[in-house]
């Protein structure tokens, strides 16, 4: 196991694994070493934590009911955010479909990034999507601008526990405790509700 004892100690190496032996304080260690940072991006840095593509990095924070923009430094509960990823990654990876929705799992299917409404699916607010050429990490986002406003900094464990109701990454999460993430991959149920 590395870690490190100095910032930026590991340049050019992958992060912990989210889909190996998560190390859950170390990744949010990483991702939040530089505070100054808009979540999204760090979340999508490989350096910080290997795993997060950009499905995870735009549907995570909604999952959450925090901006893709809000400063890392200022996200209250980060490793919850990162525990919750990593039950969405951990559980896709051994079914297939990228879904973060938990509805049709045989489909990918996503709650913003991929979706053609225009309204929120959870409050009705206005959705705003940008290309890769406009967001400042170069990769599209979409997020609610109602619901996930970057003034907000903490994770909302009850949105999320009611987003992943139907999805089987619940299995690997225990959004009760301090420390929700729980499970391996022997815990995900397999086969579709
Ligand atoms: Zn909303």
């Amino acid at each position: 196991m590395l870690r490190p004892t100095r910032p930026n100690e590991f340049v050019g190496h992958l992060g912990t694994d989210l889909c190996g032996d998560l190390d859950l304080e170390l990744a949010t260690t990483q991702v939040g070493q530089d505070p100054e940072r808009h979540l999204s991006a760090a979340l999508l840095d490989q350096r910080n934590v290997a795993g997060f593509g950009n499905i995870y990095a735009v549907d995570t924070p909604f999952i959450c009911g925090v901006s893709p923009f809000t400063r890392v430094g200022d996200v209250d509960d980060l490793g919850a955010l990162i525990a919750i990823g990593a039950a969405l990654i951990r559980t896709n990876a051994v079914r297939g479909p990228q879904n973060t929705t938990g509805r049709r799992l045989h489909l990918t299917e996503h709650w913003m990034l991929n979706i053609k409404r225009r309204d929120c699916p959870l409050c009705g607010g206005d959705v705003k999507k940008l290309p890769g050429s406009q967001s400042p990490w170069q990769r599209r986002t979409a997020w609610c601008t109602t619901c996930q406003r970057d003034t907000n900094h903490t994770i909302d464990r009850g949105r999320a526990a009611k987003l992943l109701s139907m999805h089987p990454a619940r299995h690997l999460l225990d959004l009760e405790q301090d420390r929700p993430f729980i499970g391996d991959l022997g815990a995900v149920e397999i086969s579709p509700r």
